[in-house]
C-alpha cells in the first residue's frame, strides 16, 4: 500500500482497540507525514450544537438556527478545515481523483458505533454527470446508506457562494422514501462532506420532516 496524497509506501499499524474490535481491520490510507498536515477537531471544546471548534455554547450561527426554529442536529465533525484539508478536497472533488475517498475510512468506519440509519446528501444530478461519481457516496461507502434525499440541480454550487447567499438558498432536497419504511427507523444520521453554514444539512432535515419523518435526526461530516 502506498499513502493516497505522496504516494511512500505504507507499514500498516493497528491498536489494540482496533485489533479487539469485530470489525475487518482498515489499513491507514496515509503516511505519518500526511497525517499530521491534517488537523483533527478537539472534541473537548465545541459548539454542543453543531461541532465548531470554541463551545460549548451555541455558536451565532446556531443561535441564528434555533431563532429560524430550525431543529438542532447535534452535529460533529472530524476535522477542521485547514489548508491541508482543501487542498485534498479540491484534489478530491474538483480534479476528481477518487482513490482519494480511501483517505479516511478509518475515521467513516467509527460511525458506524452510532447505530443510525445513515442518509447521505446526496449530489446533484448536473455535479455527478461532470464528476462521474458522488464525492460524499465514495467517503462514506463503508457504511450502509440509505438513499431517502434526492437533491435537485441548483443554479450555482454551494462552494461557490458567499455566506449570506449560501444561508438564502432555497430548499433544493425532496425525500423520495415512504413513511411507513421510514418509520422503522428510531434514529437517522445525515451525511456530508464539509458542513459551511448547516444550510445544507437543515434543508435536509427539513425534506426528511416534511415527509412524515418522526425519529431523532442528527449529523455528521468529515470536516467542519
Ligand atoms: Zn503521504
Ligand atoms: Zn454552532
Amino acid at each position: 500500500m502506498r499513502c493516497q496524497l505522496c504516494g511512500q509506501p505504507l507499514r500498516s499499524s493497528w491498536s489494540l482497540p482496533e485489533l479487539l474490535n469485530l470489525r475487518p481491520l482498515q489499513p491507514a490510507a496515509l503516511c505519518q507525514q500526511c497525517n499530521a498536515t491534517l488537523q483533527k477537531i478537539d472534541q473537548t471544546n465545541i459548539c454542543a450544537d453543531c461541532g465548531r471548534s470554541g463551545g460549548p455554547s451555541p455558536c451565532r450561527d446556531c443561535q441564528r438556527w434555533r431563532k429560524m426554529g430550525e431543529e438542532v442536529l447535534n452535529h460533529r465533525a472530524i476535522y477542521e478545515y485547514n489548508a491541508a484539508m482543501k487542498d485534498l478536497i479540491e484534489r478530491y472533488k474538483g480534479i476528481g481523483d477518487y482513490n482519494l475517498r480511501h483517505c479516511f475510512i478509518k475515521d467513516v468506519t467509527s460511525f458506524a458505533d452510532l447505530h443510525c440509519t445513515f442518509v447521505p446528501l446526496c449530489s446533484e444530478p448536473k455535479h455527478l454527470q461532470r464528476r462521474g461519481f458522488d464525492p460524499v457516496l465514495g467517503i462514506f461507502a463503508t457504511l450502509d446508506l440509505q438513499q431517502w434525499l434526492q437533491k435537485a440541480d441548483t443554479a450555482l454550487p454551494q462552494a461557490k457562494k458567499n455566506r449570506l447567499s449560501r444561508m438564502l438558498t432555497p430548499q433544493s432536497f425532496s425525500c423520495v422514501c415512504s413513511p411507513v419504511h421510514m418509520a422503522k427507523a428510531q434514529r437517522v444520521c445525515l451525511l456530508d462532506d464539509l458542513y459551511t453554514t448547516g444550510r445544507t444539512f437543515h434543508h435536509a432535515a427539513a425534506a426528511l420532516r416534511k415527509a412524515g419523518y418522526q425519529g431523532e435526526i442528527i449529523s455528521r461530516s468529515l470536516i467542519r
